[in-house]
């Protein structure tokens, strides 16, 4: 999409292709860099960057290696802080074999508080660095990690959020969903949580546009009211897991709530 336009009964999408599409409302769900969110917020759409490293690769893992986790840390994810480095890890199970004897596949992800030696450290080829960062760890994911093969694919993950701030929604013709309404770091584990509420207290208030109670403007008013209410807290509550999560004193000795709390939704 390139432009979005008001028109006679609603809002016209114009695509790269100069082809267009009409409607009563145009939904943004295009995710963190949402070009939707370029034309409701004109100037308040940038994502916010935290100072936080990250890198992240899928590896395979044998049954072996993947019933060591499930007995002894978690059949499925855990995430944890390191005691010395306070180096954050991620782990989670993303691919079960099709058939006995293939490998499961796994994500790794490690996170640290950003510092000026992260700009030599990060000149080195990722791999190098998820080793680095992944060695320190207990001995089994240490044996993960150093036997990666070289051509195992890292990347490095930018920490952003946007903490849902009032948009203009073009007098009730266009909203936000998911991470383009209200992208939140990766601490919680609550971005797909959120958007799949998004996505059912929007069809419920348009519905009862629909059924002629209310307007579409008060449905993509009302949504976003009851959105907002709930996801801006998550965004902040993200963001200060994402401090609180590469701060071992913290988790171990005062157990950080927005880490280990409870999620609302
Ligand atoms: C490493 C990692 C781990 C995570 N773990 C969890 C977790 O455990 N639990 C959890 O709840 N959340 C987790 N999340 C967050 C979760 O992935 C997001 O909150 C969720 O994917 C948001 O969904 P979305 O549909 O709003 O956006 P997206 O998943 O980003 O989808 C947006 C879609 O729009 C498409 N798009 C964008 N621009 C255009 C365009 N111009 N034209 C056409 N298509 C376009 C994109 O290609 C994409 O398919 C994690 C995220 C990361 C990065």
């Amino acid at each position: 999409m390139v432009n979005m336009e008001k028109c006679e009964g609603g809002i016209r999408a114009v695509f790269t292709d100069g082809s267009t599409v009409r409607g009563s409302v145009l939904v943004g769900a295009d995710g963190p860099t949402s070009i939707v969110r370029k034309f409701l917020a004109p100037t308040t759409h940038e994502l916010h960057r935290l100072p936080i490293n990250a890198v992240g690769c899928a590896l395979e893992m044998s049954e072996e290696q993947v019933n060591y986790f499930k007995d002894h840390v978690d059949p499925l994810y855990f995430m944890g802080t390191h005691p010395e480095t306070d180096t954050f890890v991620f782990w989670s199970l993303l691919d079960t074999p099709t058939s006995p004897g293939n490998p499961y596949r796994a994500q790794v992800y490690f996170s640290w508080i950003a510092c000026d030696a992260d700009e030599e450290l990060l000149k080195q080829p990722l791999l190098d660095v998820f080793r680095e960062k992944g060695r320190p760890f207990f001995p089994r994911l240490r044996e993960i990690v150093d036997s990666l093969p070289d051509d195992t694919v890292v990347t490095k993950v930018n920490l952003v959020d946007w903490p849902s701030v009032e948009w203009d929604n073009w007098n009730g013709t266009s909203t936000l969903i998911g991470d383009a309404a209200h992208c939140m770091v990766i601490y919680r584990g609550e971005g797909v949580n959120h958007a799949i509420v998004d996505a059912c207290q929007l069809a419920d208030t348009i519905k009862s546009a629909f059924d002629g109670r209310i307007s579409i403007k008060d449905a993509v008013n009302e949504y976003e009211q009851k959105m907002r209410l709930r996801a801006k807290e998550a965004v902040e509550t993200s963001r200060q897991a994402g401090h609180d999560g590469h701060c071992y004193e913290k988790v171990d000795k005062e157990g950080s709530f927005a880490l280990l709390g409870e999620k609302p939704v």
